[in-house]
């Protein structure tokens, strides 16, 4: 069955959601999400990763060291995430964020190792990037990365350089701060991009929709974000849904799941 909505980006394995699943999950059911992407950020969380997907059917597994965590990359971190990748539907999270106090070397050499893994098996990847939409661009063309394209997940650059990775392959993520007051650059882009380019996401348990703020986020909640791309476009939330849920399964070459 094709999923009505599509979280491609939500954290169902780590606390305060993990605890909740079963009630979170059916709520997001009722919503209309029938379809989840859960990342991994450490090697310590991918067990947990793997057992929530063999749990339920509606959750796809992807694998990676989110660039705060690149410190825990060695050679026998990346073996296993090749070994285990080959049950993932994507590599990540995995990207640069200066934000973090983690060096910038450490974080490049971490995001290289593991889209070589991605073209080795060649998955698709999940990359987070805030404030390093030129090194991330650059990376991807030198290390080939349009021969597996992927999601930027939760964008938060400008109008062009969502049009430069789309260039190379990836689908641009839309999050749930397009309903905040203060948005500007994430609205500019979920009205101005080719919609066929576009997929959703809640980060759950962060980047809460506006009218939530204040308590953490969860998979049916991407409704909010849908109705707000809904509203700036000026076309139907169901519209929406089906054209960024297929965007996802196109990007992730899921259409056989
Ligand atoms: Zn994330």
């Amino acid at each position: 069955m094709t999923p009505v909505l599509f979280d491609t980006h939500c954290h169902l394995d780590l606390e305060p959601l993990k605890s909740e699943l079963p009630s979170l999950m059916n709520e997001a059911n009722i919503a209309g999400v029938s379809a989840f992407i859960v990342p991994g950020v450490h090697p310590d969380g991918w067990p947990r990763i793997v057992a929530l997907a063999e749990e339920n059917r509606q959750i796809f597994p992807a694998f990676g060291i989110h660039p705060m965590h690149a410190e825990s990359v060695t050679a026998q971190v990346l073996e296993s995430l090749t070994i285990l990748s080959t049950k993932g539907i994507a590599i990540g999270e995995t990207g640069l964020d200066p934000v973090y106090t983690v060096p910038m070397d450490l974080q490049e050499m971490a995001f290289r190792e593991q889209l070589r893994i991605a073209l080795h098996l060649g998955l698709p990847v999940l990359i987070h990037c805030r404030r390093a939409f030129r090194r991330v661009l650059s990376i991807l063309c030198e290390e080939h990365a349009d021969q597996v394209g992927g999601i930027m997940h939760a964008f938060s650059g400008s109008v062009e350089t969502a049009r430069d990775f789309i260039r190379l392959g990836f689908a641009i993520s839309i999050s749930g701060t397009i309903t905040w007051n203060n948005a500007v650059k994430p609205l500019q882009v979920a009205r101005n991009l080719p919609l066929e380019h576009l997929v959703l996401e809640t980060d759950a348990p962060d980047m809460t929709p506006q009218r939530y703020r204040g308590t953490f986020n969860r998979p049916a909640w991407i409704t909010e974000t849908a109705l707000r791309v809904a509203e700036v476009r000026g076309i139907s939330t169901e519209e929406v849904a089906r054209i960024t849920t297929d965007n996802a399964l196109r990007v992730l070459r899921l259409h056989d799941f």
